[in-house]
């Protein structure tokens, strides 16, 4: 089976780093098209004779090179446990055209943005927060950030960097739900359903100023959803605006 070279790019590994157990990101220098933040790209490899492919999400922002790729190792799945064992100057292949629309340009105005993250849908909302565009158009952003245990709270020197650029604008919180250790331990949905969330943000959770992003477990996206229904948003939908934009990461 061939590669067709107009859709699939060469990369070159840079960098394989190991957060966790079967968490890694892939850094990679590939030639693809401009993408938007948010949207995801895909890669593959070539595996006994058939070419096995996958969306991923960039963590790098739209200028940023290399591109960047965090994941997750499904232990029975056929191209992560290979993408982990990737090494420096070894070829992935990477889509040229990026996809998606999990963007900031789908998010209606607002005065507040909340991010809402599981796992390594994290990934996203880094790349949103290293463009201008979320300081430019929200007066606060909370990003949560939740998992199973400390270790898998990757990424913090690049949060780190958010808050000490955005000390006013930004506020961070993680979910550390098996072990003590986060700034809550109770899920996501949770955290907003007692108040919890709000009360450490010092910020309310209403319809009438908030944008709310959500990504990652598919559960905790139709959880999260259900419960901000309740209180009155509207899923945003092309033909009608609203304030929750999702993205179900498997
Ligand atoms: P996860 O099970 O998604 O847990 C991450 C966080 O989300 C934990 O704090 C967890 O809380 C919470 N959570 C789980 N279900 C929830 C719900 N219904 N509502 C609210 N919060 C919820 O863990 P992960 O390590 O990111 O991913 C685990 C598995 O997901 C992987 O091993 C893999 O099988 C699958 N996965 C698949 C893909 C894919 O592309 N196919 C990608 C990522 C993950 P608790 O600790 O209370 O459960």
């Amino acid at each position: 089976m061939s590669i067709d070279l107009h859709k699939w790019s060469p990369g070159r590994v840079v960098e394989l780093h190991r957060w966790a157990d079967a968490l890694y990101s892939l850094r990679v220098e590939a030639e693809i098209e401009p993408f938007e933040a948010g949207q995801f790209g895909r890669l593959g490899l070539m595996l006994d004779g058939e070419f096995v492919s996958r969306p991923y999400s960039f963590v790098n922002a739209p200028e940023e090179r290399p591109l960047d790729f965090y994941f997750i190792v499904i232990p029975d799945g056929r191209l992560s446990p290979k993408l982990a064992a990737l090494r420096p100057g070894d070829t992935v292949w990477v889509a040229r055209k990026p996809s998606g629309f999990f963007t900031l340009s789908q998010v209606p105005a607002g005065k507040f943005l909340w991010l809402l993250a599981t796992g390594t849908a994290l990934g996203p909302f880094l790349s949103i927060l290293k463009t201008q565009t979320p300081w430019q158009r929200f007066l606060k952003i909370v990003l949560v950030h939740g998992v199973r245990t400390r270790s898998e709270l990757a990424y913090q020197a690049t949060i780190a960097g958010f808050r000490s650029v955005h000390l006013r604008q930004f506020r961070f919180f993680s979910s550390v739900t098996r072990e003590p250790g986060g700034d809550f331990s109770v899920r996501i949905p949770q955290a907003i359903e007692s108040g919890l969330l709000e009360e450490l943000a010092g910020t309310a959770l209403a319809p009438e100023d908030s944008q709310v992003m959500i990504c990652g477990n598919p559960e905790m996206v139709k959880d999260t959803v259900a419960l901000l229904q309740a209180r009155g948003f509207k899923e945003n939908l092309r033909k009608s605006p609203g304030q929750i934009t999702t993205e179900r990461y498997w």
